[in-house]
This record gives C-alpha cells, sequence and structure tokens, in this order.
C-alpha cells in the first residue's frame, strides 16, 4: 500500500515526484515505456529556465530523476495494464510489479506526437523531422521548412517557423484542410508560406547526415515528386495517453482528461492529473512541470484530509 502513485515520468511526473517526497510522502513512480516522456527525443532544449546555455533534453529529464530520488522517490518500470478507480485505495495492475494500490494517483502520461508513418521518418527524428516548432524552430533559422498537416496545429506552427524560416511549405494530404478559418486565413496572409496541397507524404529523403527532402504523391496527377527541404515538423496531432484508464476519468471530445479548473483534480476525488494527458494546448516541459507541482499540492492534501489507511501505525 502506498500513500501516492505516480505514474509516468515525463516533467509533470517527475516533478510531482519531488514536490512529494521532498513533503515525506514516498511516492512510487511507475516508469513506463519512454521513461523521461516526449523530452528524451528532442536534442537542445533552451527555453526551460534556468539553462542559459541550453541543456540537453534527456539531461534535463535525468536531472530532475535524480533530483526526485535525491528525497527519496521509489521508481519502478512497468506498464500499467489498468486502474481500478471505483473504490479507495486505487488498486492498479502493473506489468511485471502485479497488483499495486494507492491512497491516491497522479496520472502524468503525457501524449504522444502522431507521426506519418513513412519511411525513414522516425530514422531521422533529431536529424532533420520533428513534431515540435517550438522546440526545434530555432534550429531551421534561413533554412527552408515543411510543415505536414491541414489541422489547427499545423497552420499555428506554419505561422510560427516563418519566424525563422526563409519558406515554409505546407505540404496536405487533402485540398480541403480541417483547420478553422481564421487560422487558414492567418496562414494565407503570411507571404513565406507556399501550399503544397492534395500531396500524399511517401518517404522522407536524408543523406548520412541530415534530411534533404520529403516525397510526395500528387494526388490529381498520380506523379511523386521530392519537395527539397532541410526540416520536416508533423503536425498531425497528439494522442493522449489514456487508454489504460479504459474510460473511467472524464475526458474532453479528443481524449484529454478534463481537470477542474485552476487545479489537478479529475472527476474522481484522489486521482490529479497534470501535464500533457491533461493540456492539448500549451504542451511545453515548463507548463507540465508547473501542473506537476500543482498535482502534488492537490494530492498531498488530499491524503491529509482523506486517507483510509492508518499512516501512523506505518513505520
Ligand atoms: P487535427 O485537427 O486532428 O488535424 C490533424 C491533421 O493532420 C488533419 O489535417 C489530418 O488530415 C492530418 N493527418 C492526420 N493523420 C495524417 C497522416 N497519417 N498523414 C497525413 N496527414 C495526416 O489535429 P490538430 O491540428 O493537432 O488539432 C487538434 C485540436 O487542437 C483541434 O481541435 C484544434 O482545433 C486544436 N488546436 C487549436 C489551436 C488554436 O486554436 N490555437 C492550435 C492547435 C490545435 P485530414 O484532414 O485529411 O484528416
Amino acid at each position: 500500500m502506498h500513500k501516492a502513485i505516480i505514474i509516468g515520468t515525463g516533467p509533470a511526473g517527475l516533478t510531482a515526484a519531488i514536490y512529494l517526497a521532498r513533503a515525506n510522502m514516498n511516492p512510487l513512480i511507475i516508469e513506463g515505456p519512454e521513461p523521461g516522456g516526449q523530452l528524451t527525443t528532442t536534442t537542445e532544449v533552451e527555453n526551460f529556465p534556468g539553462f542559459p546555455e541550453g541543456i540537453m533534453g534527456p539531461d534535463l529529464m535525468a536531472n530532475m530523476r535524480k533530483q526526485a530520488e535525491r528525497f527519496g522517490a521509489e521508481f519502478r518500470t512497468g506498464w500499467v495494464n489498468s486502474v481500478d478507480t471505483s473504490k479507495r485505495p486505487f488498486t492498479l495492475q502493473v506489468e511485471g510489479q502485479g497488483e499495486l494500490q494507492a491512497e491516491a494517483l497522479i496520472i502524468s502520461t503525457g501524449a504522444s506526437a502522431k507521426y506519418l508513418g513513412i519511411a525513414n521518418e522516425r530514422e531521422n527524428v533529431g536529424r532533420g523531422v520533428s513534431t515540435c516548432a517550438t522546440c526545434d524552430g530555432f534550429f531551421f533559422r534561413g533554412k527552408k521548412i515543411i510543415v505536414v498537416g491541414g489541422g489547427d496545429s499545423a497552420m499555428e506552427e506554419a505561422n510560427f517557423l516563418t519566424r525563422f524560416a526563409s519558406e515554409v511549405v505546407l505540404v496536405h494530404r487533402r485540398a480541403e484542410m480541417r483547420a478553422s478559418k481564421i487560422m487558414q486565413d492567418r496562414a494565407r496572409e503570411n507571404s513565406k508560406i507556399t501550399w503544397a496541397l492534395d500531396r500524399t507524404p511517401l518517404e522522407v529523403v536524408a543523406n548520412d547526415m541530415a534530411v534533404t527532402g520529403l516525397k510526395v504523391r500528387n494526388n490529381q496527377t498520380g506523379e511523386e515528386e521530392v519537395i527539397e527541404t532541410n526540416g520536416i515538423f508533423v503536425a498531425i496531432g497528439h494522442t493522449p495517453n489514456t487508454k489504460f484508464l479504459g474510460g473511467q476519468l472524464e475526458t474532453d471530445e479528443t481524449g484529454y482528461l478534463i481537470v477542474k479548473p485552476g487545479t489537478s483534480e479529475t472527476n474522481i476525488p484522489g486521482i490529479f492529473a497534470c501535464g500533457d494527458v491533461q493540456d492539448n494546448k500549451y504542451r511545453q516541459a515548463i507548463t507540465a512541470a508547473g501542473s506537476g507541482c500543482m498535482a502534488a499540492l492537490d494530492c498531498e492534501k488530499f491524503i491529509e484530509g482523506h486517507a483510509v489507511h492508518d499512516w501512523s501505525q506505518s513505520v
């Protein structure tokens, strides 16, 4: 039996772990298949406050983990198969760890950026393929960039990237876009954005060093062509990692957990959410970390007032 279990080890989960460990709550943190979360797939992080020279994403996450361990946080590796939220203590079935119980849960399982699933794409993440304009746009100063997608994210990223790029080519698989009119209009008014609509991405073209182009099929003519580029930003959406919850917590229509505004509280008392799993909008390491702090403070307060176990008898 644990006071608090944190599921997920991105900036949100690790910040919650630091706070709960420092408050003597002995949190157990379940580390999934991508320890450290999305930041471990990026290179240099230049916008996390406190690192004037920047810091590599994996180093930042390793530091946060060490900081949590220093205060007594316990880490275990495992895949959470299911959670029974119907009564407290909550019961988790965890691959490799068996059944675990906790007074309170913090869900910080993040969201995974969707990839196109085309040849050479995954191999070139960090070498020209990115799913985060805010993180990586700066590295493409004066270069030609492709943004793939036809939703609001793609419009927003294309506009943002014109701050750095000499040209942004927006590649979308259909002639119509699903982005809102206002976001489309904004992109259309931007003279640095050119359009390659009705083009289906087929393959990332790269040499030994970096990405050099994107092979697409022109859906009108059926012909294949290579659009030359130094960077490909895939902006086709994110999937919040909530499957293991089996629909027991309230989500919005896109699957993100809903928290009570200004708090980390889900619809089930004792279960808190932080980071990208409940944030469809900001999705930054620093906002995730901030929400992790909120979850830890909310969780601590909850346990003080609602513990089912008599912790005064525990060593
Ligand atoms: P989205 O609306 O689901 O759009 C995803 C886009 O990617 C679609 O155009 C889709 O093409 C394309 N796509 C999906 N899978 C693909 C594949 N395998 N190959 C090629 N293209 C593919 O996702 P989103 O743009 O991330 O937006 C998600 C939500 O956040 C929306 O509700 C959006 O309004 C909101 N959002 C709002 C703002 C804002 O207001 N500032 C900014 C960002 C996001 P098809 O259209 O052909 O399916």
